[in-house]
């Protein structure tokens, strides 16, 4: 289903589309520049804050751009490490954005890493078994200037007031593409949102902390592998032998491991550098030392990263988390192979898992949420 908005939101606009857009109603080249430094500099949030811009053009930017498309509707901190937001679209859909925090040591958790998770569509259609995203099926996709939107809300959030000298305007260390939805599956509007957040005149935020996370379209991933600025890749890979993924992921018929692992190493070796693998263990589905084998394998063929993630459970659904015993196990098959493999166990050991557990809301759920 596609949304078509009464107005375009600003934040889905480039400097290039902005600037042919003003150039038409008469205003100078700079114009447009000026505009976007308020939104992603100087955080503006009405275009009454715009002070150097003519009160008849903030009047005719209103009537023709929507300043922010999502409205914040609860921001509510689960637990220590995560912040989840839940945001409101103009459709009334609702997404979550997520900011994890990483302790670091020796320094308070104000000055903890933080990374943010950010969604792509609304639900997601890829029906992975295990997965609460896509209990109801793809609703939509967000537009670019929705996905943008996500980042001006956490910086509102975590950092309203500075504005810092140069290009480094984010009070975050990286952005994950692993919220809601198959980020693959929205190309266009994702490069775009993701050329918004990177380009000096939007966010600022280096491509090389951008990881796109995807449950495997190959074509797709060939063309990010083409794409000039050099994001970093993930791939939920959950089983290491088509027998074990094609039961947990229907992707696996259409995208095979013969499709998708060449796929892989081709934009590995584009971009030179890591990919994840991001591995979910559930309890006697994918757990077992033979996929263990297999999974160390496929790494040291791809020179890949291993991110081992303990199931989450997900109401209504069966699956389970293994106990610590059998995923030391696990990666331990890895670790004796030297592969880099991370199995986190800490307290607030759910933070990978945070961003794998947006659910879309039903009226029911957001009743109860809103209450
Ligand atoms: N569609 C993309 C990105 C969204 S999911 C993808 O598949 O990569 C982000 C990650 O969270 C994926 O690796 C997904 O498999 C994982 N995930 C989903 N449900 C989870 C759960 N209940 N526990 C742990 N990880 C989960």
């Amino acid at each position: 289903m596609r949304f078509t908005p009464e107005k375009p939101p600003l934040t889905g606009e480039t400097l290039e589309s902005l600037t042919l857009r003003l150039k038409e109603r008469g205003e100078p080249a700079f114009r447009a520049q000026q505009i976007l430094d308020w939104v992603y500099k100087k955080r503006a949030r009405s275009w009454d804050d715009m002070t150097n811009l003519s009160k008849a053009l903030r009047a005719w930017l209103g009537e023709t751009f929507d300043l922010l498309p999502a409205s914040l509707v609860l921001g509510k901190q689960s637990n220590d490490v995560t912040d989840k937001l839940l945001l409101e679209m103009r459709d009334r859909s609702l997404i979550e954005t997520v900011i994890i925090r990483a302790p670091q040591e020796g320094v308070g958790l104000e000055h903890s890493r933080k990374t943010i998770c950010i969604s792509t569509q609304v639900g997601c259609a890829m029906a992975c078994a295990f997965c609460a995203s896509g209990l109801e099926g793809l609703k939509r996709d967000l537009s670019a200037g929705e996905i943008v939107a996500q980042l001006l809300h956490v910086c509102y959030r975590e950092d309203p007031q500075t504005v810092r000298a140069h290009r480094e305007l984010a009070s975050f260390d990286n952005i994950v593409v692993m919220g809601m939805g198959e980020p693959l599956a929205n190309y266009d509007n994702l490069i775009r949102a993701l050329t918004i957040l990177n380009a000096d005149w939007g966010l600022g935020f280096g491509a090389r902390r951008i990881t796109v996370s995807t449950s495997g379209l190959v074509p797709k991933i060939l063309k990010l592998a083409e794409e000039p600025l050099g994001f970093r890749l993930a791939i939920s890979l959950h089983g290491a032998t088509d027998e074990v993924r094609e039961r947990i992921m229907p992707v696996n018929k259409a995208f095979p491991l013969a499709k998708l692992l060449p796929a892989v190493r081709t934009f590995s070796e584009r971009h030179g550098r890591m990919v994840t693998l991001e591995y979910i263990l559930i309890e006697d589905v994918n757990d077992m030392i033979d996929q263990a084998g297999e999974l160390r394998d496929i790494a040291r063929d791809l020179h890949a990263h291993v991110n081992l993630i303990p199931y989450n459970t997900v109401q209504g659904l069966p699956w389970k988390r293994p106990s610590v015993t059998r995923q030391e196990k696990f990666a331990d098959v890895l670790r004796a192979a030297r592969i880099p493999v991370t199995l986190r166990r800490e307290k607030g050991h759910d933070i990978d898992a945070a961003c794998g557990q947006l659910r879309l809301k039903t009226e029911k759920d957001r009743q109860a949420l809103l209450a």
